[in-house]
C-alpha cells in the first residue's frame, strides 16, 4: 500500500465475466463454434453480416445460459429480448453485437465464496445471452495494443460464438474474493460441462470493476472497469493495484474518473485505455431480426433436474466424509484425486486419512516423478487395502506412506510391498508378551517406578521393546501389554 491512511478506505468492486459456450455451432448461424488455428476458416455471412443474413438462436446455447443461470440460483425468465449494441471496432463487421439489455434470460442469483474461513454471498445481478466478436492482433509494435501497431489482423472464426456474460451486484470486498469468486465460478461452469472456461486460452474472461470509498460510509465512489483480465492471480493483482492506486489519487486530492483500464501483467499495472462509455452510448435498441426468446416452464424444470453436483455440494460432502477444509478444496479441483478419494471412502477406507495421503504423499510423489497421480499404478483398492492394514496394526503409519508411493510407483499391492520390504508389524501378542517380559526382567527399577505411580518410563521400555523386536511390534499392542505387566508389579 502507498498510504499509511489506507485502513480509513474500502474498496468495493464488481465483476463481469464472459463464458464462451461449448456449442457445436456458434450462436447465430450453423458455423463450428469451436475455433479452428487457421484464420477465417470458420466464418460464414451470418458472422460476417452483408445484406440479409438473418440470425437463428442456438438452442444448445440458450440451454447453457439457463444451465448457468439456474446453478446461480437465478429467476430464468420465461421471455427474454436480444439487443443490438452499436459500436465499430474492426473485428465487428456487423458494427453491431447481439446481446441482451433490460431483458435478460437470468437474474437475481447468487454466489457463495470464503476467505480464510469467512463466508460471503456475492448477489449475481444478472446473465444475459450474447455473440463473441472477432479477433484482432495489433502487430508491429504497441506491445500488442491498438496504439503504437503498425498493423492489425482479423480472425473472424471466433465472431458469433456464443458468450455469457455474468454480472455481479458491487458486493465483492477484497482482492482475495475476487479472485475466490473467480475460481469458484470457473469450477462451477466446468462442473455444468457447458464451456472449458479456460482463461489463458480466453474462453473465460473478467472485467474487474473497483470503487474505493471512505469505510463506514454508503455512497459508492467512482468506479474504473479493468478490462479482459485472464488469469485468477491477475485478477487479484490488478484490483489490489487499481484499489492502491485510486487511493493514492484521492488522498492526494484528485478525483477518479470513470474508465476503461487495461491490465499489464509484465508491469503489474493498469493503465487507462479510453474514458468509460455510458449505456446511452451503444444506442441499444430490440434486434428487429429476433423474436423474443421463449424458455418454457418445461425446459427451466428439466434443466433444473438435470443438474450435476456443484462444487459447493462436493465440498460439502468430502468435509463430511471427514476431510479439512484445504484437503476439501484439493479434491474438489481434481476429478482424479476425488474419484480415487470416493471409490476408496465407498470401500469403507476412513476419508481424513485418505484424504491426507491423496493430497500430501500422492501429490508429492507424482510431482516428483512428473506424473499425475491417475496415470500412476495407485487403485481405489491399494488406498483400502493400505488404510485397512494401518488398522489392524499391521503397518505403522509412517511405513504406510512409503508402501503408498512404492503402490504408485508400480511395486504391486501394499501388503506384498510390505512383506516385501519387510515392514509389516508383529500383532502376535505372544511374541511381544515374550520381548516385554525380557525387557520389564532388564529393568527392573523402571518396573518400580511405574508401580510407584510415575508413568514416565513406559516410553523408554516401550522403546526397548520395539528395539527388540526390529521396530516392528504393533505399538498399540506394545503399551498395551506394558501397562498390564506393570500395573500389577
Ligand atoms: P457496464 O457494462 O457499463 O460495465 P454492467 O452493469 O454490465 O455495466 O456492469 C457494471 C459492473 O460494475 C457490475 O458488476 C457492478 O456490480 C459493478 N459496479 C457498479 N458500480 C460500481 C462501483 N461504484 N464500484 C465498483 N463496482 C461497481
Ligand atoms: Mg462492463
Amino acid at each position: 500500500m502507498t498510504n499509511a491512511d489506507v485502513q480509513t478506505w474500502a474498496a468495493v468492486i464488481g465483476i463481469e465475466t464472459h463464458v464462451e459456450l461449448s456449442t457445436k455451432s456458434k450462436m447465430f448461424c450453423g458455423r463450428r463454434a469451436d475455433i479452428p488455428d487457421e484464420p477465417n476458416t470458420a466464418s460464414c455471412p451470418a458472422c460476417l453480416a452483408p445484406p440479409g443474413a438473418p440470425p437463428v438462436p442456438n438452442e444448445q446455447a440458450i440451454e447453457g445460459i439457463v444451465t448457468i443461470g439456474t446453478a446461480l440460483g437465478c429467476t430464468i425468465n420465461e421471455s427474454s429480448l436480444f439487443y443490438r449494441k452499436n459500436y465499430f471496432y474492426p473485428d465487428l463487421p456487423k458494427n453491431y453485437q447481439i446481446s441482451q439489455y433490460t431483458f435478460p434470460v437470468c437474474e437475481f442469483g447468487s454466489l457463495d465464496v470464503e476467505v480464510d474461513g469467512e463466508p460471503t454471498t456475492i448477489g449475481i445481478t444478472r446473465v444475459h445471452m450474447e455473440e463473441d466478436t472477432g479477433k484482432s492482433s495489433h502487430v508491429g509494435g504497441g506491445d500488442g495494443r491498438i496504439h503504437d501497431a503498425d498493423h492489425t489482423l482479423l480472425d473472424f472464426n471466433r465472431a458469433g460464438v456464443p458468450l455469457v456474460e455474468i454480472v455481479t451486484e458491487p458486493d465483492i470486498r477484497s482482492p482475495e474474493q475476487a479472485r475466490a469468486y473467480g475460481a469458484e465460478l470457473q469450477r462451477i461452469v466446468r462442473a455444468l460441462g457447458v464451456s472449458d472456461a479456460k482463461l489463458e486460452a480466453g474462453s473465460m474472461r473478467f472485467d474487474a470493476n473497483v470503487s474505493v470509498r471512505r469505510a463506514g460510509t454508503e455512497t459508492l465512489g467512482t468506479r474504473t472497469e479493468t478490462k479482459n483480465v485472464n488469469s485468477l492471480r491477475s485478477l487479484q493483482r490488478a484490483i489490489a493495484f487499481e484499489i492502491d492506486r485510486q487511493i493514492g489519487v484521492l488522498e492526494d486530492g484528485g478525483v477518479i474518473v470513470q474508465e476503461t483500464r487495461h491490465w499489464n501483467e509484465d508491469t503489474g499495472a493498469t493503465s487507462s485505455m479510453r474514458t468509460k462509455e455510458e449505456s446511452e452510448d451503444y444506442r441499444y435498441f430490440q434486434d428487429p431480426d429476433l423474436l423474443p426468446l421463449e424458455v418454457s416452464a418445461e425446459w427451466r424444470e428439466r434443466v433444473k433436474a438435470s443438474l450435476p453436483e456443484l462444487p459447493a455440494q462436493m465440498r460439502a460432502r468430502f468435509r463430511n466424509a471427514g476431510v479439512d477444509a484445504v484437503t476439501a478444496e484439493i479434491l474438489v479441483d481434481s476429478a482424479e484425486l476425488a474419484e480415487l478419494f470416493e471409490a476408496a471412502v465407498a470401500g469403507g477406507a476412513p476419508g481424513k486419512l485418505i484424504g491426507n495421503w491423496l493430497t500430501g504423499e500422492a501429490i508429492a510423489w507424482s510431482r516428483r516423478e512428473e506424473i499425475e497421480v491417475n496415470e500412476s499404478d495407485l487403485t481405489a483398492e491399494h488406498l483400502i487395502e493400505l488404510a485397512t492394514m494401518i488398522e489392524d496394526g499391521k503397518l505403522s503409519s509412517t511405513a504406510g506412506k512409503d508402501v503408498l508411493t512404492a503402490a504408485m510407483a508400480g511395486e504391486g499391492a501394499p501388503h506384498d510391498i510390505a512383506a516385501a520390504r519387510d515392514l509389516l508389524q508383529v500383532s502376535d501378542e505372544g511374541a511381544i508378551l515374550e520381548a516385554v517380559d525380557m525387557v520389564l526382567a532388564d529393568n527392573p527399577d523402571a518396573v518400580d517406578k511405574i508401580a510407584a505411580g510415575d508413568d514416565k518410563p513406559i516410553g523408554f521400555l516401550m522403546g526397548q521393546v520395539m528395539r527388540h523386536m526390529g521396530g516392528k511390534a504393533d505399538p498399540t499392542i506394545v503399551k498395551q501389554i506394558l501397562r498390564d505387566r506393570t500395573k500389577g508389579a
